[in-house]
């Protein structure tokens, strides 16, 4: 082996080590969902309710995921315990996401390492 074909051969394994990396980052995720969670706090309507006068006392709070269906947007309210796990699969959503792209540019990056001179 020559340098350069060392050096290739170092740069190919440090690439193959990046896809291995984000396949194990993958892997060890296990919600994954879309979309954008809000904390909502509400006012009931009613004029004697403390929430009409105090903006503390507002009802709440209430989560609310925002979806894409067929295009279209979506709401639903979720609850405390459901939000909590909301939050943490729209993390991995976007953190796949991110993953993605890194491992498009890692094989275009093997695809010109081996590509003939
Ligand atoms: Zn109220």
């Amino acid at each position: 082996m020559n340098t350069s074909t060392i050096a290739l051969t170092a740069n190919l394994q440090q690439v193959h080590g990046k896809i291995a990396e984000i396949q194990r980052t993958l892997a060890s995720m296990h919600y994954l969902c879309s979309g954008t969670l809000l904390k909502r706090t509400k006012l009931c309507g009613n004029p004697g309710c403390r929430c009409a006068s105090d903006p503390a006392a507002r009802h709440g709070p209430y989560y609310e995921w925002s979806y894409l269906k067929a295009g279209k947007l979506r709401h639903r309210t979720l609850t405390p315990a459901q939000a909590k796990l909301m939050r943490l699969a729209i993390a991995n959503y976007r953190k796949t996401k991110k993953l993605l792209r890194a491992w498009e540019a890692h094989t275009q990056r093997l695809i010109e390492l081996n590509a003939p001179k």
